[in-house]
This record gives structure tokens, sequence and C-alpha cells, in this order.
């Protein structure tokens, strides 16, 4: 089977992509600092998550299942993907609600961004584009592949960069009174939306136009010029290629870790503070800040390891060693496996046995429902432990008595 390719990239001079406005709209300095940077090698997961898009532009675009495609070979960025069961299923539930929306659709369709950022050669891709005409309301749908950080629709300014480039591309075609924005995140169970009128849609692309003049007219210029124009914070630093060895970023993470801002060149110990101590609304900035810092110690992890191993000694007071040892194993499982057998093992000495987990068994018996059935009142499934999260997330607020139930193993992981 062949499978509908993802329309080709925006050309390479555009500068402002929609993926990165979140950093560039409040901190204009950092297109032109990050200008002439070499590009990001090909990540696994950001080619894992093109095959998912592909397959999932197929299915709209040829009115098929995902399933179909299970056992198709794919290949994006030089990493070479099986359609698998998994990869199936999640695609399939995007599809599915895409499928919901009322009205004609356009799939992976290139937009041309200039009118919504007022800046020439700005280009971004829409996963899903439907015109229900008859709520007058667009509908774009953005699908995430990854499993990572839970994303939210409202005032998401990559998302708002597609809903205004859908508006700008349609706006003859009806008499449009909003835009739904949805982000579907299949493999975190997280699905998003928000519908922002025409009106403040507009008003969104007005304040944008002047930050991408910023951004655009700051390349070339000189370092400081650039540097007046850093803009440090929690969403823009997070994902920022100069994390690392940015000093507003730096001041930003210690401004919020260090009681008062130290200078980290001299021996005086440091003041972290109390989070015990902290009042109500200085924790919630905290935490809003939680994920920008734990990105920025790892940058700054990996740019000690950079210049430890690039020439041995550019980090003082710090050396290269060997690393933990890897878990043993066997070079050659089917040499092993002689071995053993050649010693006359049992088979209960030379394997372990495990029953498979229900959502193995869910796959290997898809065709055995009557099978499946009788499983299911087996199963159970503990409930999830209270997890701190924005308010904007739609999952209904647990009680504060349920909130409290067990805090024996809390969950952070949505928060950093
Ligand atoms: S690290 Fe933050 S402040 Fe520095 S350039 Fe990047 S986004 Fe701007």
């Amino acid at each position: 089977m062949t499978t509908s390719k993802r329309p080709a990239p925006p050309p390479a001079h555009a500068k402002l992509a929609p993926s990165a406005s979140a950093r560039w709209i409040p901190c204009t300095g950092s297109i032109a600092a990050t200008e002439g940077l070499p590009a990001e090698a090909p990540s696994e997961f950001a080619a894992e998550g093109s095959v998912a898009h592909e397959v999932a532009a197929y299915c709209l675009k040829n009115d098929t299942q995902a399933v179909d495609q299970v056992g198709n070979v794919m290949e994006h960025d030089g990493f070479e993907f099986t359609v698998d069961d998994e990869m199936a299923e999640f695609v399939q539930v995007y599809v599915d609600k895409v499928r919901t929306r009322k009205g004609e659709k356009m799939i992976e369709e290139l937009f041309d961004l200039r009118e919504v950022y007022g800046v020439d050669l700005q280009f971004g891709t829409g996963d899903a584009i439907t015109m229900d005409v008859e709520a007058k309301q667009i509908i774009v749908d953005d699908l995430k592949f990854g499993r990572g950080v839970i994303v939210y629709a409202e005032d998401n300014p990559q998302m708002y960069s597609y809903g205004a480039g859908a508006l700008v591309l349609l706006d003859m075609l009806g008499d449009w009174e909003t835009v739904k924005v949805a982000i579907h995140q299949p493999r975190c169970g997280h699905y998003d939306e928000h519908v922002i009128t025409v009106q403040a849609l507009k008003e969104w692309m007005s304040d944008t136009q002047k930050s991408a003049r910023e951004a655009i007219d700051l390349i070339g210029r000189s370092d400081e010029e650039i540097a007046a124009h850093f803009v440090a914070g929690p969403k823009q630093c997070q994902w920022c290629p100069l994390k690392g060895t940015c000093p507003a970023a730096a001041a930003f993470a210690h401004a919020t870790v260090f009681d008062d801002f130290n200078d980290v060149t001299q021996d005086t110990p440091m003041a972290t503070k109390n989070p015990t101590k902290l009042e109500p609304e200085a924790l919630a900035v905290c935490l809003e800040r939680l994920a920008m810092i734990g990105k920025w110690c790892e940058a700054v992890a990996e740019e000690g390891l950079r210049r430890a191993t690039s020439d041995g000694k550019s980090v003082p007071r710090y050396k290269l060693v060997s690393g933990k040892k890897g878990a043993r194993k066997f070079e050659s499982d089917t040499e092993a496996e002689k071995l053993l057998k050649s010693a006359r093992l049992k088979v209960d000495e030379m394997y372990s046995r495990k029953l498979m987990t229900p959502a193995q068994l869910e796959k290997a018996l898809k065709k055995r429902v009557k099978l499946w059935n009788k499983i299911l009142p087996l199963i159970v499934q503990a409930d999830g432990k209270p997890t701190l999260v924005p308010e904007i997330d739609k999952r209904p607020a647990l009680t504060t008595e349920a909130s409290f139930d067990d805090v024996t193993e809390p969950d952070y992981g949505d928060l950093i």
C-alpha cells in the first residue's frame, strides 16, 4: 500500500516557525541569536511523529482505517518504521475525532503565514482543517504524537498561528465567527480544545505581528542589541537551544531558585528558597517555572559534558570518568541458549515465564471477543495518584479530601 506524503516542509528561508512561536513572540531576540546555529540532528521521536501524521493523513484523505496500514514500512529523516498495532490504534483515536467534525476538510494544508505574522516568507502546516459553515466555525485539529509534555489549546501561540492561517486562507468562503483549535495527544490520553472568536484572533495577530517584525529586524544586529531583547520565561526558555548558555535564562533560573541573586563565581554559599515557607502566589510562580528550570539544568549538564569531552579540561574542578556500567547481557542469545541446552538445563532453569499484561492480551485476543469479555472482570486498575496540574487542564478537580487520600507517592509527572 502506498501512503500520502506530508507536504514539502516550509522553505528554508522561513524564519518564524509556528512551532517555536511560544519562544520568539515573548523573546524576540532569540531568532537573531539562533540564526546560523547548526540545525538539530533529526530525532527518531520526531521522525516517528511524521510517520504517524502520514498514516493519519492517508486515512483522512482516503477514508480508510489506520489498521489497514499495519505492516507498512515507512521512512522519515533516515529512520525506518513499520506501522504497528500500537501506532495504528493511537492514530485512529485522532482520525475518529477529526471525522466527527462536520464540514469540508483540508488535510495537511501548507499555510502562507505572511498575513498572520506581517512579515514575508513564513509558513506552517495544518494537520486537519474543517469548515463548519453552518456553525460559522473553522476547526483546526493538530496531532502531537509524542508521549511527553501535555499541551493545552488556550493561549497556545502555535495553535493560534494555525487558526489564524486557516482564517486568512478561508476568509472568503464563510461568514466565520469563531475558530476552534484542538490538540490531540493520543499517546498521553489527552485531548484539549479552545474556541476563540474571530475578533480575538485578529487582535492576537496584530500583537504577534509586532513581535514578528522585531524578531526579523534584529537579525544581523550586534550581540548587545540582540541580547537586549532576550526575555526569559518558563515557556520560551524551555525549548530554546540557547537555554544552557543564555545569561537571561540563567538569571531567571537563579532568581527562582535562590533567595537573592548570588554571583555564582563567588564562594559564598547560596541560600535556596525554602518551598515550605513560600507564600501561595510565590509557590504557584515556582511551579510554573519548574519545567523550564529542569530543562535549564539538563542543558547546563549537557554543556559541561560537551566542553569536557571536546578538550578534556575546560571545566574547572570537574573531570571525565567512566560512568556506570550498563546491565549485563549476552552478546548473542543464540550462543548462550546453545550452551545452556548442551548442559541439559531444564526449561524452568533457563527461561522465566510471565503472564501477559491485560494490554498485551487485549491485542493478542482481538479476534477472540468472547474470551476477552470473560477476562475483563478479572482486570483491576488503580485510581490515578493526585497530580497537580495548571487550572487550564480540563480534568475535574479532586475534592481536598480525595486529594489527600493517598499522597505517599505523589505524581509530579505533569510538572517537571
Ligand atoms: S534562553 Fe530564553 S531568554 Fe535566552 S534566548 Fe532563549 S528564549 Fe530568550
